[in-house]
């Protein structure tokens, strides 16, 4: 299942938020899709995520300033150019306050794919992933953090215990790794370029250097090295975390794809060939052991962006998928998957409640 809406998707323009780069990735992924699997495999469906369930992560200090009347203050804050200045810059009709509506959307979706993952083992939200929100204030473009919030709303109404986040974005999962800093519950892996945005400072005692559960740094150059570090990080996670997750959540970003227009990612640079084989390694490995899989976009930037996410989505559901070089296998879709999979593992799944499929 793919959740996506136009509602979800507006353009950061139309809230005065001017970043110089297209935001159409979400709506490029679904018309691609849209034509190969048609209309049943997405869903509008989205929760409500509301001030508290923010508190779930952030500092009752943040919280007041998201929900006062310095809410663009916040925004401001999450979209500084770092140069001094903002990429916020208002003056639409639109209000901070319909920013702050709009982005407690995109948790919500986030939220709602989780609950679809645990329900039908796999769910997609083209949308999310704002992975560098930290407990006191939203940053690299994130106002707050809809993957921890998600987490924290499931594991306070019992619906998961553990999580494990997987961050394939090119940026470090710093404000991820900051909430989850010493949480027994929620295991961070991160695979990122080693130097770059966040990671571009000397001093290195401020929060963006709080490690993940595992940090994978790619050098420049060692995208050949991608998949194998990858695969390793993910087994060393089984034994650190002492067994498998209730459920993966897996940050998709694109943009460690060449063909990224940001500026900031040239420094890793995976061919859609290898992009593929990324997504595929992590879907079959937690496939493999049966384990529920959400995603959220991440970040992507240019014209290009969306095809990683849309051809992984499209070897999922049909098999075959498009790689970048032609051909593809057909290696089943998660149709197939093992809907038993509540049974195969034991533990920690008594407090799990389980879902009805619906169609
Ligand atoms: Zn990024």
């Amino acid at each position: 299942m793919i959740i996506y809406s136009p509602e979800l998707s507006p353009k950061f323009s139309e809230f005065g938020i001017n970043i110089p780069i297209t935001d159409d990735r979400s709506l490029k992924v679904y018309e691609h899709l849209r034509k190969r699997l048609g209309e049943n495999h997405f869903s509008k469906e989205s929760k409500l995520i509301d001030k508290n369930d923010v508190a779930l992560v952030h500092t009752p200090e943040y919280v007041d300033e998201l929900f006062g009347p310095n809410v663009a203050t916040a925004i401001k804050r999450a979209f500084d150019d770092g140069i001094g200045g903002t990429h916020y810059v208002g003056g639409t009709e639109k209000t901070p306050e319909d920013f702050l509506k709009h982005i407690l959307a995109q948790a919500g979706a986030t939220y709602q794919c989780m609950q679809n993952a645990l329900a039908y083992d796999f769910c997609y939200f083209l949308g999310g992933g704002m992975h560098h929100a930290m407990t006191t204030h939203g940053r690299g473009f994130c106002l707050i953090n809809d993957i921890m919030i998600a987490i924290r709303k499931l594991q306070k109404t019992n619906f998961i215990s553990t999580a494990w986040i997987i961050d394939l974005d090119a940026h470090k999962g710093d404000g991820t790794a900051q909430i989850a800093q010493g949480d027994k519950k929620v295991f961070t892996l991160s695979i990122h370029m080693a130097k770059g945005w966040p990671l571009d400072k000397e001093d290195t005692t401020g929060p963006e250097f709080i490690p993940s559960t595992i940090d994978i740094p790619i050098a420049e150059g060692e995208e050949n090295q991608y998949i194998k570090k990858l695969v390793m990080a993910l087994e060393q996670m089984q034994t650190i975390a002492k067994g498998l997750p209730d459920l993966a959540v897996i940050i998709d970003g694109s943009d460690p794809y060449e063909k990224d227009t940001l500026p900031g990612t040239h420094l890793m640079k995976l061919t859609g060939d290898q992009m593929l084989q990324r997504n595929m390694t992590v879907y079959e490995w937690f496939k493999r052991k049966c384990v529920a899989q959400a995603y959220v976009m991440g970040g992507g930037y240019g014209d290009e962006s969306w095809r990683p996410n849309a051809y992984f989505l499209e070897r999922v559901h049909c098999g075959g998928g498009q790689s970048q070089s032609g051909g593809g296998g057909h290696s089943g879709g998660h149709h197939n998957n093992n809907r038993n999979h509540h049974q195969n593992r034991g533990g920690h799944h008594n407090n799990k409640r389980h879902f009805h499929k619906k169609k």
